[in-house]
Order: C-alpha cells, then structure tokens, then sequence
C-alpha cells in the first residue's frame, strides 16, 4: 500500500507536554499575573459590538500599525499571526524544502528542529559552549559549510536564558548568506530588541509575542518584523484571516495598556534576579544566569526526573528538560510570583 503521508511526517516524533494536576504552575514561561477584570471586560465589550458573521478586514491596517508603533518597526514589515508559532511556520514554508539546510544552535527551543524536519529540510545543530554561550563561530562555519537557506537564533534563548549580544548577531548576518530568524519571544525580560538592524539587514526577521511578557499566551498573538521587500512575499503565503476577532481586539487593547504591563514585567526581572541568588544558596542545584523569564538550573544530587516528580506531589509543575542536547541533568523553572517563588523554594528545599 502506498504511504499516506510523506516519510518526514513518519519519521517526526510526537510532541507532547503531560499537565499534572497542580496549583502552580510554572513549566511553560508564561507571565503569572492573569489580566485584570476590567481589561478582559473592555476586550468582550469590543467583541460583542463586532461583527461575528464577517471576516474579518483581510488587511487589519489599524491593529498592524497600532503593532507595528508598539514595536518600533514599519506597518509594511510587520506581519501579525495566531501566535509567534504561526509565523514561524510560514517562514519556514516559505524559505525551507528538502535539499536545503538550517542551522540551530543546540539546546534551543524544540519546534524549530520539528517544523524544519517536517519540510525534509537539512537540520545542522550546533552544540552552546560551556555554560551555555552561543558558539558563534560554530554556527558561521556550520551555515558556510552547508550553504545554509536559514540560520535560527533564539536571544534569550528558551531553555537557557542566554542571550546573543548584538555584535554575534551582526556578525552571523554578515557572514552568512541566507535567512537570519531571531527569535525574540522573551525579549520584554532583557535588556533590549535588536530590531533596529531591520533598517539595514533585509535578510533578518525578528519574530515576538503576546504570550510572554504580555501576558496573554492564551490569546494566541504573536508577529513578525521584516524588510517590507521580504514581508511582502511572507505575506503571499500567509492564510487570509489568519487571526481571528478577538485576538485582533485583544492584542489591540493589551498594547494601550502597556504601561500595566510594564510594571509586571519589572517585579518578574526584579523576582528573577531574587531567585537566582536563593537558588545559587541551596546545595544540589546550580541556577545559569537567565535574561528571561525563568531560570535553567542544573542538579548536581538527585535526577531531573525525581525532583521533577517530588514538585509535582506538591502541586508545583516546573519543566522537566533533561531530554534536550545536553541537559540531561536540568530543570526548567518560570518565574512566578513572589508567593509561588516562595512556595518553590520551601518545596526544593524539603526535596533536596
Ligand atoms: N519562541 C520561543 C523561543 C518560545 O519559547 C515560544 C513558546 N514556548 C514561542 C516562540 C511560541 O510562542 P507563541 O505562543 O507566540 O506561539
């Protein structure tokens, strides 16, 4: 019988996450601060007045210019999505295939590698250097080496928290020749975007999202910035209508209230830097040093798994990563709020 889907499909591992019952949570880098009553009201009373039985516009110019401010980048590169996941998709289609190459840096985020698999693209992983550094000069000579159609870096990087200063990311632009993504989704917890090398790099795309700092995972918003050249051929791919009403009016409504979510984001910064000290302090565990929002931390006793599980019992989730290049001795753990911090704490404290 002949196959039904193509043998890269078949090859793909499932990718899954378990949710164990819990009371806090802290295994998927989401802002613990859920949005204020009188926020969520505004956006269903906008949602209500819309029209449900209408697509939306199939250009919504107010809320990619309103984005597009927000971001600091131009409405003509700014492309909006149901999630910074479905950016990625589209920019993968659009640049990958089978016979071309993509280079990683390893450990990273998971669904680079996947997707990548999924188009029968060529997958170069570059391993971090110790204390998890990107390997800059790896990532260069492996994009030369394979004539790579894309390199992806992720700055902060999810699962280590590390970020590629703005020279290295100069420096794998200019001496590479493809598609250069950068993915930013916890920038909002560092020091700074780099979109300003859009004004001169046409072969760079920032990607961000709501699901982090803004707290909105759930609203599923994410875009992405471009070179208005490249934005317009992204653009012939992307599905009309790819983002619905609501998170239109949501995303429109969370970016008013910036100055809200700015004060969140500066006690979680604030939290994460109180963590790494109490954490640094506790014997059997080891924090890196994080620019997002949540801290890798190493366990030098008891395995990733049984702490894993022992947190579980209390009702905490963190993440277990020991599956990822590398980290077969790590957890991954998302700020909370001071409370939840505290109650991490006290919990590892007993485990360990
Ligand atoms: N990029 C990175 C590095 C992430 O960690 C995540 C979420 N885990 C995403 C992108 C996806 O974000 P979104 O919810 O916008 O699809």
């Amino acid at each position: 019988m002949k196959p039904l889907l193509r043998p890269e499909i078949l090859d793909l591992a499932e990718y899954h996450l378990v949710q164990y019952p819990h009371t806090i949570k802290l295994n998927q880098n989401e802002n613990p601060y859920e949005l204020p009553m009188d926020i969520k009201r505004e956006i269903l009373e906008r949602l209500a007045s819309a029209h449900w039985s209408r697509y939306p516009s199939f250009i919504p110019q107010e809320q990619i210019d309103l984005v597009a401010r927000y971001a600091g980048w131009v409405p003509e590169g700014t492309l909006l999505g149901n999630g910074s996941n479905d950016l990625l998709q589209l920019l993968f289609m659009a640049v990958l295939e089978r016979g071309k190459s993509v280079v990683i840096s390893q450990p990273t985020f998971t669904l680079y590698k996947l997707l990548a698999r999924g188009l029968g693209a060529d997958v170069r992983e570059v391993p971090m250097l110790k204390g998890f550094e990107f390997d800059v000069r790896g990532i260069i000579d492996a994009a030369r080496q394979s004539d790579a159609a894309m390199v992806v870096l992720c700055s902060p990087n999810n699962p280590t928290g590390t970020l590629l200063g703005e020279a290295d990311v100069v420096s794998v632009i200019e001496s590479t020749t493809g598609v250069v993504v950068l993915d930013e989704a916890y920038v909002h917890f560092a020091p700074g975007s780099l979109r300003h090398l859009l004004a001169t790099y046409d072969r760079l795309v920032i990607l961000q999202t709501f699901s982090k700092a803004m707290g909105a995972a759930g609203l599923r918003f994410g875009y992405a910035l471009a070179a208005p050249s490249f934005a317009r051929q992204l653009n012939k791919l992307k599905l009309p209508y790819n983002v619905n009403i609501f998170t239109l009016l949501g995303a429109e409504v969370l970016i008013r209230r910036w100055e809200m979510i700015k004060g969140w984001i500066a006690v979680i910064v604030q939290e994460r830097e109180r963590m790494r000290e109490a954490l640094s302090g506790m014997k059997g565990l080891m924090p890196y040093r994080s620019s997002a929002n949540f801290h890798l931390v190493e366990l030098t006793g008891n395995t990733p798994g049984d702490v894993f599980r022992r947190l579980a019992d209390r009702g905490i989730l963190v993440r277990d990563v020991s599956s990822y290049p590398q980290l077969s001795r790590c957890l991954r753990i998302t700020i909370g709020t001071p409370e939840e911090n505290f109650a991490l704490l006290t919990a590892l404290q007993e485990i360990l």
